[in-house]
């Protein structure tokens, strides 16, 4: 019969879903729009007292132009449970991020001189928390995000 024929052509149905709803779409551009905004956050909450010039490396403890700090993650990014927590996140050298693997155990020490040993171990505890974000939320962060790096610019 053609109406069967037609529906054995059909992409699985799970995907069908999602492409019908665009909503692993939009998931995953919200996560992408989090993450870079979240990152610029981090970077100019970590450079204030710099002027927004000038970071300090979490890890290495060097004072680098701002133009060189990344967001660097202590437990890994790949967490979405932590993705996006402010103790888990600080401005970062690019050589520690990206060559020295995030260079942790320095991180570890320079983690607690920031927010205290209790805060770190909090956080440690929380490295297999598994967490899946809603669109609505992701929309929520994206909003306090931005809102923040806006009132944080606007006095660089
Ligand atoms: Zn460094």
């Amino acid at each position: 019969m053609f109406w069967k024929k037609k529906k054995d052509k059909e992409k699985p149905e799970t995907w069908g879903k999602a492409a019908r709803t665009g909503k692993w779409r939009s998931t995953t551009s919200l996560k992408a729009k989090l993450d870079k905004v979240f990152s610029m956050y981090i970077r100019l909450r970590d450079s204030k007292e710099y002027g927004y010039e000038y970071f300090r490396c979490v890890s290495c403890g060097r004072v680098l132009p701002f133009e060189q700090a990344d967001c660097g993650h202590y437990i890994s990014r790949t967490n979405m449970a932590l993705r996006y927590s402010e103790d888990n996140c600080s401005a970062q050298c690019r050589f520690c991020n990206r060559f020295k693997d995030g260079n942790i155990l320095d991180y570890r020490q320079g983690l607690i001189k920031k927010i205290g040993e209790q805060r770190v171990t909090l956080l440690e505890a929380r490295k297999h928390e598994a967490k899946k974000w809603s669109n609505w939320e992701l929309e929520r962060l994206i909003e306090h995000y931005e809102g923040e790096v806006r009132e944080m610019r606007s006095n660089t």
